[in-house]
């Protein structure tokens, strides 16, 4: 299970919406006790995804530069915490997992993605890769006001 605040998951979509019509990204910081994630903050990167011909572009592709990767990974491992997950966006697509997706994840972490539509932000999903690396698994996600603490 994947716990976002209702503050983070809002600065999730406003980042989100702000990268629209193009996918926007992000690193999720948190920590992982037992089989719960807990975010703590987010690391919003740009899209660094550079190439443009008609079947990709960022319309449906998005890349984390490393610099950006590292920056996450050190800012986390300063407060304790570990990267627990990646958001992204799916621009006028639904809120699922594509085969380009699957191909580039990993194992353990939390794949939340958010349909775009018309620049607002709608559904939000969260999937983590099957150790066999065949497909992805729907993973719960919830927000809560109270803050983690409290469930
Ligand atoms: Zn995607």
């Amino acid at each position: 299970m994947l716990i976002l605040t209702d503050e983070l998951a809002s600065r999730m979509r406003a980042h989100l919406e702000a990268g629209y019509p193009r996918e926007a990204c992000g690193i999720l910081i948190g920590s992982i006790e037992g089989d719960r994630k807990i975010a703590r903050d987010l690391y919003l990167a740009p899209n660094a995804w550079s190439v443009e011909n008609e079947r990709e572009s960022q319309r449906n592709r998005y890349l984390i530069a490393p610099d950006d990767f590292v920056r996450a990974d050190r800012e986390a491992g300063r407060r304790g915490l570990d990267i627990i997950g990646f958001f992204h966006s799916h621009p006028d697509h639904p809120a699922r997992p594509s085969e380009t997706d699957r191909e580039f994840a990993l194992p353990v972490i939390s794949f939340v993605i958010v349909s775009v539509r018309q620049g607002q932000a709608t559904d939000m999903t969260a999937w983590v890769l099957r150790d066999d690396r065949s497909a992805f698994d729907e993973e719960e996600v919830t927000t809560n006001t109270a803050g983690p603490g409290r469930l």
